[in-house]
């Protein structure tokens, strides 16, 4: 989970780390037509829809990464493929030349020897064979050339199958992850409007203080949540730092709005998420 990656900073900044501001915001929690144990199981409530949205979008927030990589992937799989297949096609071209030049010498060799019988100049006679003799080297580089360069097709053709068979697999796995991503989005969609309505239900009944006392919390912590219950029995949920009896007694009394001294996290009684 990527919200887990980030290392917790040694002290979380409470967001709520002024005595005053504290007690303000517990009066104005308290202030309210709304008994308080209400308010703090609607706390809980907005936190438990806010984790299931997170969650919804969490899950989606890979997948399109992931599809993003497969089609940057298989863009540079064509792109080379279309590359080496150029290569090929110019080295089909070489292939080509060289065979019109063999047939030139070849013709050349022919035309001198036919010159050879009816030639009784002996000095004449050795230049037009030296001649040969050079066309013939020409003609035998002409047909290595043609070998070497077959083998070169060979080995760019055997290439060019190992590109496509990847090609072939990631275009496989593109369509899956698309189609995975568009199932998740039309399953999640009615959820995730579900757990929207929910919480603005939750956040209407809460007072603007404490609501933005809440979203601050949240963004300033690594795993988003503002709301947490007592972890072991006597720690605090958020940060796992032991919770004193008297703050206990305090957070499963209902009565008031309980801030962790540590974390900044609201407390609330674990009697709640059942
Ligand atoms: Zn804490």
């Amino acid at each position: 989970m990527a919200s887990t990656k980030k290392t917790t900073a040694a002290k979380v900044q409470a967001p709520i780390d002024n005595r005053e501001t504290f007690v303000s915001l517990q009066k104005s929690f308290a202030d309210s037509d709304m008994p308080v144990e209400e308010k703090l199981k609607t706390l809980y409530q907005l936190q438990a829809a806010d984790s299931e949205i997170d969650k919804i979008i969490q899950l989606r927030g890979e997948l399109p990464a992931e599809v993003a990589a497969l089609e940057e992937e298989i863009a540079d799989l064509k792109e080379r493929s279309a590359a080496i297949s150029a290569v090929i096609d110019q080295l089909n071209r070489n292939i080509a030349d060289a065979k019109l030049a063999i047939a030139e010498h070849e013709s050349i060799i022919e035309k001198y020897q036919r010159q050879l019988e009816t030639i009784s100049n002996s000095r004449e006679y050795d230049s037009l064979n030296k001649e040969i003799e050079n066309q013939e080297l020409l003609r035998q580089i002409g047909e290595k050339t043609i070998n070497d360069t077959r083998m070169e097709i060979s080995s760019k053709k055997s290439e060019l199958e190992d590109l496509k068979d990847r090609l072939s697999i990631r275009t496989e796995d593109l369509a899956a992850k698309k189609t995975e991503l568009e199932n998740i989005v039309e399953e999640t969609a009615k959820e995730e409007a579900v757990l929207r309505e929910r919480r603005e239900e939750c956040a209407a009944k809460i007072d603007a203080r404490t609501m933005s006392a809440y979203e601050r919390i949240r963004a300033s912590v690594h795993n988003r949540l503002a709301v947490v219950g007592i972890y072991n029995g006597d720690s605090c949920g958020g940060c796992f730092n032991t919770i004193t009896p008297q703050r206990r007694v305090e957070i499963v009394s209902n009565k008031k709005l309980i801030i962790c001294e540590h974390c900044g996290r609201i407390i609330i009684n674990p009697d709640f998420a059942q």
